[in-house]
């Protein structure tokens, strides 16, 4: 589903990836854990042409995402993100966030738009909060909200980027919570994160990166319990 072969960026003269490639299956979730700016958002944002790779190549679908407009935008209809800080207009209501791309992008009607919006509420547990402004809402509330955003859309795959680490830790359960949902849906996910309980009951795959590249990967358990390499067993005893 993607398919990321030997990418590298730099910014200016620092090199925040060094020849990364990894695969991420149809129905696989996957995380992505490592120290403070290793290069997880930059690999992540590469996946739907927000950051665009000096090197090496991306596709998802089957779709390459170089700079051609028309590729980006059908690959930016395939993919749904979800920040740290969820990016809601908060002048518009729940409703009406949910609706936005919708109506833009998919060319729904309002009607329609408001059909789908109003079902993902009820799938992220929050049908009642359609009329307010985000600023109204908690932290996991909004979270929610840009997942039910996200999904509104149909994604094929969805990225999330520390989803939880902006959030009260009551909070942090409501929005996990949400995301089990979707892995047992067979979502393909992308999740950078250090939630370890979601890894253990969720994650496929678990992809240690540091300094720019992929240290090592494998199923959750095997990495967190039997760690190959030094970089790996230094990082989780601090995390775990
Ligand atoms: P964190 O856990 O703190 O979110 P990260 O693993 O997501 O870290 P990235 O955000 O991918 O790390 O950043 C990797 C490196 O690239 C960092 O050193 C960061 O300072 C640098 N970097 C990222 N984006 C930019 C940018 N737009 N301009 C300059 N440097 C950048
Ligand atoms: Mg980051």
């Amino acid at each position: 589903m993607i398919e990321i072969a030997g990418i590298s960026k730099h910014f200016g003269q620092f090199r925040a990836l060094n020849n990364v490639s990894l695969q991420v299956q149809r129905g696989e979730v996957m995380m992505i854990i490592g120290p403070s700016g290793s290069g997880k958002s930059t690999l992540l944002r590469c996946i739907n042409h927000l950051e665009v790779p000096d090197s090496g190549r991306v596709a998802v679908d089957g779709t390459p995402v170089d700079n051609n407009e028309r590729h980006i935008n059908a690959v930016r209809a395939e993919v749904g993100m979800v920040f740290q800080r969820f990016e809601l207009f908060p002048h518009l209501t729940v409703l009406d966030n949910i609706c936005l791309a919708q109506q833009k992008v998919r060319k729904r009607s309002r009607q329609e738009s408001q059909r789908v919006a109003r079902e993902l509420l009820e799938k992220v547990g929050i049908p009642e909060q359609a009329a307010k402004h985000p600023p109204q809402l908690s932290g996991g509330q909004q979270q929610r909200v840009a997942i039910a955003r996200a999904l509104a859309m149909q994604p094929k795959v969805m990225l999330f980027d520390e989803p939880t680490s902006a959030l009260d830790p009551e909070m942090i359960k409501e929005v996990l919570d949400v995301m089990l949902d979707l892995a047992r849906e067979g979502m393909t996910m992308v999740v950078v994160s250090h939630e370890m309980g979601f890894a253990r009951n969720a994650a496929h795959k678990v992809v240690f990166m540091d300094q720019g590249t992929i240290v090592e990967q494998g199923a959750p358990d095997v990495v967190f319990t039997n760690p190959q390499h030094e970089r790996t067993k230094l990082f989780l005893s601090r995390i775990l």
